[in-house]
């Protein structure tokens, strides 16, 4: 039994001193400088701050991040990443809520310290790599460890701009990569491609299996997911074998045309998780590495990184819906209707989520977490919390659970219930569109279908008019030469739906 996710960085280096556990395109770390800076940098931390507090990791995405977080546990705090690039206004509002008794910086972040203002204390994370290992200090934290301690907390958007801190304990970390290593036979000759920035859930994996089984993660240069090309020879040149990204960089690749350049034979597995994977995208990585294992996860950031997955195994046609599938082993999923009861299958209900994988709540958020971590309504016996996550789904025939969208992207137009995301899968199958979003003009009732794409918005309304129910037609397109993103990669709908179908915005 695993009380902190420092044992598997121990156990691995005695096993794997001198293999490569993280490197970026300037520095490579073993497993044996890992554990060595992330015991200097936590006797670094211990010296300033005491246990259970957060501590702030402002830098740029590089290597050197993960002895820092790591020496935040062995400090027996929790590390919060805040990437350079964040808007400052976004930073000041994360250190609000958290009130962290220290940040760890770098020199791009170094600039920025002024500007986030406040009395924290700093340090730069040369000086933690530079500090004595303080054994008697570590080993008194390590004796109080205990699983439930936090890991990390990490800042989502919430609905009322005010970002969210989700805490995720070591255990939950120890339960889901004892799920993932063991389902797909993760061990020290995998070899990963960091895609995902720390701050983000999705970058979870890439964090901790290295970890638990002697895996090497490689990390390129951001600019790389910009320009697939140079991202597919990397991977080739890196001869690596396991992608853990999000759909939208997978359906970059493809919208660039990136397989032209460059197909990585050495891939075996790639796993997404955190929208929607459109199938005609998917049917284009299928095709160039064949050999390869695809797999669609589903989670919140709330249930560490997936609670449901799908392993696929047949063909889907372009305009299908790729199943969510199962619960991960180690969760559980409820899908409850409207009166709080079970729905029957076949019909839709808010997935609700079980398990050892669950936050425990948002960081200073009491009114925000009773709001949304619940007992659960089908036990009356005995305290069982559960995740009420606002996304839909259904259970098909075959037992599979099936994403049908967000609550709140749910609309009623014309009396009809129409699921954004459909309109959006049968945009994305229309061979010369590359990304789709579908926004609500709430005053006007009319759907705004805004696309990025080589093809005229009179010929898309012809194209899903062979598609779709006349109702479900969006009244308006936009052609758009680049699509938002918000700061996780995925499509910023909260911008698309402001510029353009907010009355105060929109004008004929
Ligand atoms: P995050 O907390 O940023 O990871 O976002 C979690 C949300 O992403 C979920 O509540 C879903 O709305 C969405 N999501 C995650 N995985 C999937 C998936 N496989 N298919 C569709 N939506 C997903």
């Amino acid at each position: 039994m695993y009380a902190t996710v420092l044992q598997y960085l121990e156990e691995t280096a005695e096993r794997f001193p001198d293999k490569a556990a993280f490197a970026d395109m300037a520095e490579t770390y073993t497993f044996r400088e890992l554990a060595d800076l992330a015991g200097k940098a936590g006797s670094a931390i211990a010296k300033r701050v005491g246990p259970r507090e957060p501590v702030m990791v402002y830098m740029d995405k590089k290597a050197y991040n993960v002895p820092v977080f790591l020496g935040a546990a062995y400090a027996g705090c929790f590390y919060v990443p805040v990437d350079d690039q964040m808007p400052a206004e976004r930073v000041k509002l994360i250190l609000d809520t958290l009130q962290p008794g220290l940040i760890i910086y770098d020199d791009a972040a170094e600039g920025r310290l002024e500007e986030i203002g406040g009395q924290v204390g700093r340090m730069h994370y040369k000086e933690a790599f530079q500090a004595e290992i303080d054994e008697a200090r570590l080993h008194a934290i390590r004796q109080n460890a205990k699983n439930t301690d936090l890991l990390y907390v990490l800042f989502t958007s919430g609905s009322t701009g005010v970002p969210k801190g989700v805490t995720i304990s070591h255990g939950a970390v120890i339960d889901f990569m004892e799920w993932i290593c063991d389902k797909y036979r993760l061990d020290e000759t995998a070899a990963l491609c960091n895609q995902a920035p720390f701050y983000f859930d999705a970058s979870v994996p890439d964090l901790y299996i290295p970890l638990k089984t002697g895996a090497t993660v490689y990390i390129p240069p951001k600019s790389y997911y910009t320009f697939p090309k140079k991202v597919l020879q990397f991977i080739e040149q890196k001869e690596i074998n396991t992608l853990i990204w999000v759909p939208s960089a997978l359906c970059n690749v493809v919208n660039c045309r990136a397989f032209d350049v460059c197909v990585p034979g050495t891939v075996r597995l790639v796993i997404f998780c955190g929208e929607v994977m459109p199938c005609r995208h998917l049917n284009v990585w299928r095709k160039n590495i064949p050999k390869a294992l695809f797999v669609n996860m589903y989670g919140p950031t709330e249930a560490t990184y997936a609670c449901m997955y799908y392993n696929i195994d047949r063909e889907f046609a372009d305009d299908e819906k790729l199943p969510l599938g199962r619960a991960c082993e180690n969760s559980g999923i409820l899908l409850l209707g409207e009166d709080d009861r079970a729905v029957e299958d076949g019909e839709i209900g808010e997935i609700c989520i079980l398990g050892q994988c669950l936050s425990n709540g948002y960081y200073n958020a009491a009114d925000r977490t009773r709001a949304v971590f619940v007992q659960n309504p089908v036990n009356t016996r005995w305290t069982e919390y559960l995740y009420r996550t606002g996304d839909l789904a259904y259970r098909d025939a075959a037992g599979n659970m099936v994403f049908a969208g967000r609550k709140d992207f749910q609309i009623k137009r014309l009396g009809h219930r129409i699921e954004l995301g459909e309109i959006e899968n049968a945009m994305l199958a229309v061979a010369e569109i590359e990304n789709a979003c579908c926004i609500f003009h709430d005053a006007r009732e009319e759907i705004i279908a805004v696309y990025t794409g080589r093809i005229g918005t009179d010929e898309v309304n012809g194209r899903l008019g062979a598609r779709l129910p006349q109702y479900m037609l969006p009244g308006r397109y936009v052609r758009l030469d680049a699509m938002p993103m918000n700061l996780n990669g995925k499509i910023d709908r909260a911008r698309l739906k402001q510029e353009y179908a907010e009355e105060t915005t929109w004008t004929d």
